[in-house]
């Protein structure tokens, strides 16, 4: 429970000060003009008062109860103040001295320290190294922070990993009128965590929606978790920064954090159902919609427009956001007919025309909430001086009251002489936008809200025949020649015994042995190096394909052989498998996330168009599917221009099961497929490829 830290009925400011640019003073001064609903105890060694406060020397010194702390002496005194702190009954503190985890060596020490403090006595350590919390509920008033931004009480917790970026949208959502209900930004992290806010706030009836950036993952898997239960029960909107390189090396100079788990953040939030930003503006426009009108059932949009080109615009940015603008119901379009201009069209947009007024736009609104194919409404409204515009927004505003569906308002407008109209709707809470993409992008969030958090529950998909025992002879013998690779033979072998397929192989040493082979498996084959040495055996000119016979593998052999001749390499024959689409397949171990899969279009594609998709494990075939529609190519793969589709199911299935070899070998670190050789309906997949590291 985080009640001391969120809801604390006394808070103590230990570091306190008199003089104004400190983040002591800051701090009692927030308390004050947010007239936070308890006593407040400056702690200072000197000072009889801070402002006009009575000061203590001590903790220790207070008289009264202290529910929480805020800790802003230097660094090195932190954890002999933690636990006067926990001696005194203190049940939450929140360092916001900086100088730990993030500066390296001492700073490390430090923060294990005050961690083992934590442990030890069971005070919960907010930061260090940040801002603190807020809580706008008029029972509490904590501003537990030292920052600038005003607030209005509302519906959005908004967590941010980065103090700034809190505070840009604090800001903004200030301005935007949008209302705030709880904050925290955590800085490091030592204790108490995202996941544990989250689920606090998921907890909390008056939180509508919560805003929730991160620069890194510390425990994936823990979010996971957390997110995608409260996901459920309210929607949280996510925003992911430090995706570049750059970017990323900010971030671990900035919090400390560990990047590993940087590109699989995404697919994090996926999963959770977390809907995903990479704009915080467009981040505060949507928690805006969120926190004021109902989430809608599916994404399935109506818009109601008295112009034509922001309809437009409405209708392309809706579309490319994933929304469908499905045709009105038979009854909605004949009740429209009657009831609006007979030049307007029913059509979905329905286009009210320019001079429609208040009974227009009422009976547009009414039909289009009562419609069983709509899931919420998106009202373009530019203003003209011959309409009754303030009638308008007072229809409107009067459905939006027992509207079960969202009702998002893009009033286009010259904002002074209009401001009453403006007025009316916010009254209502009606979200209103200025443009009609800043309002089609926030309705879109709302819909894929809706599209993530009805996606079927996953259940891994179960095989039978696989064969373990082989993969585990196959891996002990790999480590017992001391390989931290499984030679290419093994691989294949062990991708059988997974029910994964491959080409005929054959491991040779010497060129006799490689023509046997090739007559064992049948003209014409492939010769590839096999060598722990070799990792891009086609660049280094091991790879040598489609040979007809022998003379032609006899001379690839001497070629190769003379090519590689100081590693001492054996020989991989292998049937030649010809056609189909080359895709590519792998799996990495992500340390606290399992298995991460990866799928995307083989050869040259992948590397350079980085056209993939990723994936949890244990992956069932549904989700598989997913990962392979979610490619840019994917097109490519269901059937363009004559070509027949591939057979997805069994691709899926190649994907899901190569998921559960690697759940199965923890001993397995990656395994890369690359080519994958995908055929058409009723033609298994086939990796030609297959490079399978272990774990150290
Ligand atoms: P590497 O990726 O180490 O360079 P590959 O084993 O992937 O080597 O071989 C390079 C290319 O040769 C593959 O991308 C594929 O196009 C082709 N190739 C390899 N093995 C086969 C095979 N058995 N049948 C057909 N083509 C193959
Ligand atoms: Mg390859």
């Amino acid at each position: 429970m985080l009640d001391s830290l969120f809801r604390p009925k006394s808070v103590a400011v230990i570091g306190a000060s008199n003089r104004k640019l400190t983040i002591g003073y800051r701090i009692i001064q927030n308390l004050f003009d947010m007239e936070f609903n308890g006593p407040i105890y400056p702690v200072h060694p000197k000072e009889p008062f801070i402002k006009n406060l009575p000061a203590y020397p001590s903790i220790l010194n207070i008289p009264g109860e202290v529910e929480l702390a805020h800790i802003v002496v230097k660094n090195t005194m932190v954890p002999q103040i933690l636990r006067d702190c926990a001696k005194k009954g203190v049940k939450a503190a929140i360092v916001n001295t900086a100088g730990f985890k993030e500066i390296g060596g001492d700073g490390i020490k430090l923060e294990e320290e005050i961690v083992a403090v934590a442990k030890e006595t069971g005070i919960r350590v907010f930061g260090p190294n940040c801002q603190g919390v807020m809580n706008t509920d008029p029972a509490v008033k904590a501003y537990c922070n030292f920052t600038f931004t005003r607030l209005i009480p509302g519906h959005i917790s908004l967590f941010a990993q980065s103090g700034g970026v809190g505070e840009v949208v604090n800001n903004r959502l200030y301005e935007l009128k949008a209302g705030i209900r709880m904050y925290a930004s955590n800085g490091n992290a030592c204790d108490v965590s995202v996941s544990e806010i989250l689920k606090y706030w998921g907890d909390d009836p008056e939180t509508r929606v919560i805003i929730c950036h991160v620069e890194s993952l510390s425990d994936p898997a823990a979010f996971l978790k957390a997110a995608k239960e409260v996901s459920m029960k309210k929607p949280i909107l996510g925003m992911k920064t430090g995706r570049t390189l750059a970017g990323a090396k900010a971030v671990s100079s900035h919090t400390g954090g560990l990047m590993k788990q940087d590109a699989t953040t995404e697919l994090v939030f996926r999963e959770a159902g977390v809907v995903s930003f990479r704009d915080e503006e467009e981040l505060c426009q949507a928690a805006l919609a969120f926190a004021k009108q109902p989430v809608p059932k599916g994404k399935r949009v109506g818009i109601i427009t008295n112009t034509g080109g922001p309809g437009i615009i409405s209708a392309d940015e809706l579309i490319e956001a994933g929304c469908l603008l499905p045709d009105l119901s038979e009854s909605t379009k004949n009740a429209l007919k009657g009831k609006l201009f007979p030049e307007a069209s029913v059509n979905n947009p329905v286009d009210v025309l320019a001079t429609a007024g208040p009974e227009h736009y009422k009976a547009a609104v009414e039909h289009l909430l009562a419609d069983e194919n709509i899931d919420s409404v998106l009202v373009n409204f530019i203003t003209p001086f011959f309409v009754d515009c303030e009638g308008v927004a007072r229809e409107i505003s009067a459905l939006a009251k027992n509207a079960k569906k969202p009702i998002i308002a893009i009033v286009m407008t010259e904002k002074h002489g209009w401001a009453s109209t403006l007025e009316t709707f916010r009254n209502a809470g009606i979200p209103t936008y200025d443009f009609p993409e800043t309002g089609s992008r926030a309705l879109a969030a709302m819909s894929k809200y809706a599209e993530l958090t009805a996606r079927p529950a996953d259940s891994p998909a179960e095989f039978t025949g696989v064969k373990s025992k082989t993969v585990e002879k196959i891996i002990r013998a790999a480590f017992e020649s001391g390989r931290g690779t499984v030679p290419q033979k093994g691989a294949f072998e062990i991708l059988a015994a997974y029910g994964l397929g491959g080409p005929k192989t054959e491991e040779s040493s010497d060129r006799a042995s490689v023509l046997a082979a090739a007559k064992k498996i049948g003209y014409p084959v492939v010769l590839k190096v096999e060598s722990e040495k070799v990792l891009h055996k086609s660049d280094s000119g091991g790879v040598a394909v489609n040979l007809r016979d022998e003379k032609t593998l006899a001379n690839a052999f001497d070629a190769i052989h003379k090519k590689f001749k100081e590693v001492s390499p054996k020989f991989l024959v292998a049937e030649f498998v010809e056609g189909g689409v080359e895709l590519a397949m792998g799996v990495k171990r992500e340390e606290g996330l399992g298995p991460v899969m990866m799928f995307g279009l083989g050869g040259i594609y992948v590397e350079i168009l980085r056209d993939v998709s990723f994936g949890l494990s244990p992956l069932s075939r549904g989700r598989a599917l997913e990962m392979i529609k979610g490619i840019k190519g994917y097109p490519l793969l269901a059937g363009i221009r004559g070509r027949k589709p591939v057979d997805l199911n069994r691709l899926a299935d190649m994907l899901a099961r190569l998921s559960k070899l690697a759940c199965d070998n923890p001993q397995i670190a990656e395994i890369d497929l690359n080519p994958v050789f995908a055929f058409e309906e009723g033609r298994e997949p086939v990796a030609v490829d297959v490079r399978i590291i272990l774990s150290k």
